[in-house]
């Protein structure tokens, strides 16, 4: 047993047991290597966690499996689904200073970014589609005078979901939400940088009085678990958040046998500021949109248009924002705004980047180093912004996925949207203007998934969240979270003999 929980006290204070194995069954069991893989946070090791081989994984989906076609979860009435989920949501409330704790440790995130933003995403999603569960269903046509057809709305059996290691516990709910309040079963693989919340949920899961099977849980990496996972015959869809490259892995493992995927993938989001904005506003969510959680945001709007004649006058007061709200420091303090970035790899992949922006010629406006700690421990990073940026530049086109911004300045409204426009990605984009009918135009020319007008990085569980082009396919949240977890199946009905 000892191999499968571990006593952790967090650096605030909680205290509890950390289940390191996998979760199949409703039951912590070893991986089949029998050995837990190294698991780092940060400077300090907290645990380590059983990495699941093909074998593991393929334990999983046919307990998932089974669990799709057994009585207990089939035959549960939708109402009885939708209380389950919220009574997770209620158990995850209980507990949120603690999730909130090991996000904090984990990933590197502030404790206040988990508590005010982290935790009740998730909480609030699983509540929400604890509430659609049985509002979800089907329609009745009429076809002709002795016939109609009426339409079921139907799970599709197992979902193979991955996720990141940004959000884990909020990316968990994202996926695990819908894909229950539908009917599916689940097998679910943490980020290998992350997994800590995600097991700590599958001890709720079953407390919460989910059927064995319903929820499996694997630790793991992307080469291994991940790809057993999307190429197992026996998942009937996947769903998957991560980078365009690892998507489009997914998409071509799912091709052979046509399996539907729902892919949210990465971004290079624009934001865009006309001079008839509320300056003030717009710095402040320009900063919020690039800073936020260290920059490892999906639809951080990385890429800064601002109307030629505010350009200095927004340069200056962007600089000045930078300089001091960007507190960079430990997770812990109640004042830092900017945490360490999630892993050594990350962090080499930010500082690499903004050599590049340099060597490339463009010019440093705030930061452009790591950041020095006393101790020279932990994977900080000055917040850096860039002008003098060039479309050519690697910076600009590069999903960096760290705290860097580049600003651009624009003449006209079609200048600014050509210039939004001219990505591969499509996740995002931020318009700042008083001008209604602007507002409105611009946001409707946008190739985004989510246009933010007057803000930055919105998102609520009751709205449609996905990207246009190669941000992805499918939509999650919102009404629309639940038709990427159901099929729709046609029943024709004669109810005569004329024909
Ligand atoms: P990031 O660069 O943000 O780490 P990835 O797309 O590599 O994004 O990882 C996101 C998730 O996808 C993680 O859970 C990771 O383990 C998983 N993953 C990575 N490569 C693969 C793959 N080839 N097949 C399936 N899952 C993968």
């Amino acid at each position: 047993m000892s191999d499968l929980f571990v006593d952790i006290v967090t650096p605030n204070g909680h205290k509890y047991q950390q289940p390191t194995g996998l979760f199949i069954n409703n039951e912590f069991v070893k991986g089949s290597k029998g050995k837990p893989s190294h698991h780092w946070t940060q400077q300090k090791e907290i645990a380590s966690v059983h990495a699941a081989s093909a074998e593991d994984v393929d334990r999983a989906v046919r307990a998932a499996r089974a669990a799709f076609k057994a009585p207990t979860w089939k035959k549960l009435s939708a109402t009885d689904r939708g209380r389950l989920l919220v009574r997770l949501s209620e158990l995850i409330e209980e507990r949120k200073e603690l999730f909130a704790s090991i996000d904090a440790w984990d990933n590197g995130k502030t404790y206040e970014l988990a508590m005010e933003d982290d935790l009740p995403d998730s909480i609030g999603t699983f509540r929400y589609f604890g509430g659609w569960a049985d509002k979800s269903f089907g329609q009745t046509i009429e076809t002709s005078p002795e016939k109609f057809a009426y339409t079921l709305r139907q799970p599709y059996g197992v979902i193979g979901q991955i996720i990141p290691w940004n959000f884990p516990l909020a990316m968990a709910a994202w996926k695990l939400g819908p894909a229950l309040a539908c009917g599916n079963t689940v097998v679910i693989k943490a980020a290998e940088q992350t997994p800590l919340s995600i097991l700590v949920l599958a001890t709720l899961i079953k407390e919460a009085g989910f059927p064995p099977g319903v929820v499996n849980i694997i630790n793991g990496y992307g080469q291994e678990a991940g790809t057993a996972l999307t190429q197992h015959p026996l998942v009937d869809k996947l769903a998957f958040t991560g980078s365009t490259t690892t998507g489009a892995q997914i998409m071509k493992a799912a091709a052979p046998a046509l399996k539907e995927v729902l892919l949210e993938t990465g971004g290079k989001s624009p934001l865009i500021v006309f001079d008839d904005a509320d300056l003030d506003q717009a710095v402040k969510w320009s900063h919020i949109g690039i800073m936020a959680n260290q920059g490892q945001i999906c639809t951080a709007t990385s890429r800064i248009f601002v109307q030629r004649t505010i350009y200095d006058k927004f340069l200056a007061l962007f600089k000045e924002r930078v300089r001091t709200a960007s507190v960079v420091g430990s997770q812990w303090e109640p004042t830092t705004f900017q945490g360490p970035q999630v892993t050594r790899a990350q962090y080499d992949q930010v500082l690499h980047y903004i050599g590049l922006g340099k060597s490339e010629g463009a010019t440093i406006e705030t930061g452009g180093e790591a950041y020095p700690t006393p101790d020279g421990k932990g994977f900080f990073v000055q917040p850096t912004t860039f002008s003098n940026v060039k479309p050519s530049m690697k910076i600009y086109r590069d999903e960096i996925f760290g705290p860097v911004g580049c600003l651009l300045p624009f003449d006209t409204e079609e200048d600014a949207i050509e210039y939004a426009n001219d990505t591969l990605y499509g996740l995002g984009a931020a318009v700042f203007t008083q001008n209604l009918r602007r507002g409105h135009r611009v946001a409707a020319e946008i190739e985004a998934g989510t246009v933010w007008l007057n803000s930055s990085q919105d998102s609520d569980h009751r709205v449609p969240f996905g990207g246009y082009k190669s941000s992805g396919v499918g939509r999650e949240l919102g009404p629309a979270g639940l038709e990427a977890y159901t099929q729709i199946k046609a029943v024709h009905v004669n109810m005569g003999n004329d024909l």
